[in-house]
């Protein structure tokens, strides 16, 4: 048995360095990407995750609410860099302040940070950033990364199709996959987002210090309580990333005609 381990992981090695040197171009990211989850295969894991996050939360059908987010939301989805999967905007109905991006180009808001940004251009900085990690697959690599390993094996060994694997693991671990949507991305994913989310707000027409106000916002209810807002802890670095964005803010009406 340990002679057919060792060949399995000799084969997904290589089966990951020919991928490595082939890799995919990225044009959010403008670079080469190994990424050996399918789109379908990503859109089914989303649509699974969405299953397991709505037994753990209540979506709202309140039209209002979701008409506004779900506009702003396709607007931004328009112009992104990555067209291969159609995006869904769910409101969560939770007096918390967070947003998440799930594979699958789901993207999930919470009511208490939509309560707390007045403007349209705030809310679309926010839902601009997450598209930002669905456009550079920030999200489905985070998937991989922490799945990948054993994915593989389990492919290699299995007569069973990626895609029924995949969902296999999926089920068989949903503690994984909700620790793994609320796990923090690191410090270049952020600063990429935010790049990628004022592109796509320029695109489409909103105005860029909506990114600013929203971070305003965040900031001022990190302070009372000593809570920092759940967004803060899966997108981090938000000192750094102030700079960053006033800066590129900056560029950018610097440009303008
Ligand atoms: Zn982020």
């Amino acid at each position: 048995m340990k002679y057919f381990q060792l060949i399995v992981f000799l084969v997904s090695v290589t089966f990951l360095s020919g991928c490595a040197s082939l890799g995919t171009y990225n044009p959010a990211t403008e670079r080469r990407e190994l990424i050996f989850i399918s789109t379908p295969s990503e859109v089914s894991m989303g649509k699974d995750i969405h299953s397991q996050l709505q037994r753990e939360y209540e979506i709202s059908y309140d039209l209002v609410k979701t008409g506004r987010l779900k506009n702003i939301g396709q607007r931004l989805a328009q112009v992104s860099d990555r067209q291969d999967f159609k995006y869904n905007f769910y409101l969560i109905n939770k007096d918390e302040m967070n947003a998440f991006t799930t594979p699958g180009g789901n993207i999930y808001f919470f009511s208490g940070l939509l309560d707390k940004l007045t403007s349209d251009d705030e809310v679309a900085s926010v839902l601009a950033h997450e598209i930002g990690h669905c456009a550079a697959r920030h999200t489905v690599k985070k998937f991989q990364a922490a799945l990948g390993y054993d994915l593989i094996g389990s492919i290699l060994l299995s007569q069973v199709s990626p895609e029924n694997q995949m969902r296999n693991v999926l089920l068989r671990s949903s503690n994984t996959v909700m620790s793994l949507i609320f796990s923090a991305y690191g410090r270049q994913d952020e600063f990429e987002s935010d790049h990628l989310g004022l592109k796509y707000m320029h695109l489409a027409g909103f105005n860029l210090d909506g990114m600013i106000k929203a971070f305003e916002v965040l900031e001022q209810n990190s302070k009372g309580d000593g809570r920092i807002p759940l967004i803060l802890r899966t997108h981090p670095y938000i000192k750094d990333r102030i700079i960053k964005v006033k800066d590129e803010i900056t560029r950018y009406k610097k440009a303008a005609p």
